[in-house]
């Protein structure tokens, strides 16, 4: 089964297009790596600037949009470990790159004129809010976007996980996973030529196959609260605006068999 409209409950506004996003609430998780663009490292502002226009579309169709922003392009603990740094030590690294990432966002965003706020699971109170759900959802509410920083607080998890769970928290009909290609393929298409995408994936499927869309504590936090994944490409212009109003982007992940 792929992604159909008609499996989704019909709850945004409709646009002046008279088109109506099949979601109301998503969280998109955006990894430290789709910040980097041209740059070999760090955060690259024409990259920022572009992911914001997106997230513009689909604030100005009503769709309540969190963020959950990765630190990969700075620093991941597992990576510096091997270097000498502590895991631990390492991982509270990689949750203060998320931060960095965040703030970079929140600026792009605002200058679009959005409102947009930054929560954090690590307190830092000159810098970013408390993650608070309630809070978040009545940031929501008024139209602000909130960008979800520190991964979930813990060292030894991913902001994957972190999405999983923010999602389900927040009360978010879906996860939204921005990566390099758009979706899941059988093998890594930049390397096999043959590959396929996958138009839908259960879980199950995901799991067995061994793909590697999240790791696996995050694509079981989304298994156990039946929370649907689209893995689509946030680069390709206007692509998210085309998750929400329900267009077959990407892969689909959730607990239906593929038929
Ligand atoms: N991290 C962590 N706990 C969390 C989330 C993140 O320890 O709940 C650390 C971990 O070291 C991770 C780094 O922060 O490698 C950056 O996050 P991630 O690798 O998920 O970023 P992405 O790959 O999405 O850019």
């Amino acid at each position: 089964m792929t992604q159909d409209a008609a499996d989704v409950d019909v709850t945004g506004p409709v646009g002046s297009d008279g088109r109506r996003p099949v979601f109301s609430r998503i969280v998109l998780k955006l990894s430290g790596e789709a910040l980097v663009g041209s740059e070999a490292y760090g955060i690259d502002m024409e990259t920022l600037r572009r992911i914001a226009q997106q997230i513009q579309r689909v604030v100005e169709r009503g769709v309540q949009i969190a963020i959950v922003v990765g630190g990969g392009n700075i620093v991941r603990g597992t990576d510096i470990s091997r270097h000498g740094i502590e895991r631990v030590t390492g991982d509270y690294m990689g949750m203060l790159a998320t931060v960095i990432n965040a703030l970079s966002l929140r600026d792009a965003i605002e200058r679009l004129g959005m409102q947009c706020r930054v929560q954090s699971a690590i307190a830092m109170q000159q810098v970013a809010e408390p993650f608070i759900p309630l809070r978040t959802i009545r940031h929501l509410e008024k139209g602000r976007v909130v960008i979800l920083a520190g991964g979930h607080g813990s060292p030894f998890f991913t902001t994957d996980t972190t999405a999983a769970l923010r999602a389900a928290e927040i009360g978010a009909e879906v996860l939204l996973k921005a990566t390099q290609v758009d979706g899941i393929y059988t093998a890594d298409p930049i390397r096999d030529p043959t590959a396929t995408r996958f138009a839908h994936l259960s879980y199950l499927e995901v799991l067995t196959r061994g793909l590697t869309v999240m790791d696996n504590t995050a694509l079981t936090l989304c298994m156990d609260n039946k929370m649907p994944i689209i893995v689509f490409d946030l680069h390709a212009e206007g692509n998210l605006e085309r998750v929400i109003l329900g267009e077959p982007v990407g892969t689909r992940v959730d607990s239906e068999v593929t038929k």
